[in-house]
């Protein structure tokens, strides 16, 4: 049992999941190429200064390369791989949200993690970084759709209704998406966290001590798992949050019975654009095509997708693929456009030919940025994420658990 942050970092450093994504650390000179012209909108967080509001590009990229003079090594900025370039240039790391954290408990030198990502990544930094470390969110409205999906309560009634139903052996899991006390919630009942890259090894955990699995928040990773592990379809219910208590979340007695998973009825709004058409059509164009997809699109496009996998199996796939090879890829447009740029040896492009951006990662405007590094810099810590101790002991339970799974 892993008892100490100190521990927890070093095994997580072990893990072969995590050494794997090390391919992605970017630690690099700062870039301070002017930014674009777009302001920020202030009604994301109503409280950013007016005088933010409509520094132009030049201004901001200034600001932002001042403070982080200003702070050194006292600061440690981190960049989602769905974040957006402008911000990815000021980044000293950047992952996905797991090794984004683990790069942050590395830097223990640093006091401040400002990450550039979403809320629920920016707590599991606070809950894996030590004591003295500060996280900073440099917009606090930058949430996830999949991961508010999964209310809490919403979480606590499920669990209860189905204890009262009397179905019981049930293992829950969370998906990394999701806030820091599910985690914690599933620390406390046996449960466990599970990435995009090790889900279908968090099954085979799971159902080494329970007989059914209770999943969320994201439905389609749940259902392609439950298929890579040769689970039916007809062994698989969905609970349906939106309906009052006592409903079974839509299901009868008898099909939450027979389940052998049951799915919280979440998606990612990003993933669920692509479709089997995008992908026919790519391979019409490209009859030498490889399409590559995250494993949280539809079950139907996983299918009919050469490979899936995560953002860091997505990306070493294509920094690893042959020169003159053609990948059709399936995930956020940040990290599509990215990998294009930084493969001119290949042809890589998005299956969705309408731009599809995380709107909520999208947030993160170099604005917000620049006015979170000010204020740093100037002694003063603004939009701190802070998980109470009580629950990230109990998601750091959940966290271990899952980075005993080999
Ligand atoms: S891409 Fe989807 S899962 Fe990821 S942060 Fe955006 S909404 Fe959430």
């Amino acid at each position: 049992m892993v008892t100490t942050t100190k521990e927890l970092i070093n095994l997580i450093t072990e893990t072969d999941l995590l050494n794997e994504a090390n391919a992605c650390t970017t630690d690099r000179t700062l870039d301070t190429t002017p930014l674009s012209e777009e302001h920020a909108f202030a009604f994301w967080q109503k409280d950013i200064p007016e005088a933010y509001w409509n520094l132009g590009g030049t201004q901001l990229a200034n600001r932002i390369a001042e403070a982080r003079t200003k702070l050194g090594d006292r600061c440690v900025v981190l960049g989602h791989h769905y974040q957006r370039e402008d911000i990815i240039q000021f980044t000293d790391y950047r992952g996905d949200s797991f090794n984004l954290a683990r790069w942050a408990a590395d830097r223990g030198d640093a006091e401040f993690i400002v990450f550039c990502g979403v809320h629920f990544m920016a707590e599991a930094a606070d809950i894996l970084s030590q004591p003295h470390q500060k996280v900073v969110l440099p917009n606090m409205s930058a949430g996830c759709s999949m991961a508010d999906m999964a209310e809490p309560d919403d979480v606590y009634a499920c669990w209860d209704e189905l204890q009262e139903a009397g179905i019981t052996g049930v293992i829950p899991i969370t998906y990394m998406n999701s806030a820091a006390s599910l985690k914690a919630f599933c620390g406390h009942n046996g449960g466990i966290v599970c990435t995009s890259s090790n889900a279908p090894k968090v099954y085979d955990w799971a159902f080494e001590r329970g007989s059914k699995l209770l999943f969320f928040p994201d439905q389609h990773l749940g259902r392609n798992t439950g298929i890579k592990r040769g689970i039916g379809l007809e062994e698989m219910s969905v609970w349906d949050y939106n309906l009052p208590y006592g409903s079974l979340g839509g299901n009868t007695l008898e099909q939450l019975e027979r389940s052998k998973v049951i799915l919280w009825k979440g998606h990612c709004s990003v993933h669920r654009r692509f479709s089997v058409a995008q992908i026919e059509k790519a391979r019409e164009q490209y009859p030498d095509v490889t399409v590559v997809v995250h494993p949280e699109c539809l079950m139907e496009v996983v299918q009919a997708a050469d490979m899936d996998g995560s953002t860091e199996f997505i990306t070493k796939t294509i920094t690893n693929a042959e020169p003159g090879s053609v990948w059709a890829i399936g995930t956020e447009i940040n990290l599509v456009s990215r990998l294009a740029r930084e493969n001119p040896d290949k042809t890589v492009f998005c299956l969705d030919p309408v731009v599809c951006p995380c709107a909520t990662m999208y947030r993160i405007h170099p604005a917000y940025l620049a006015w979170t590094l000010d204020e740093l810099a100037e002694g003063r810590v603004v939009n701190l994420v802070d998980v109470p101790e009580e629950i990230a002991k109990h998601a750091k339970v959940a966290l271990e658990r899952m980075l005993s799974v080999k």
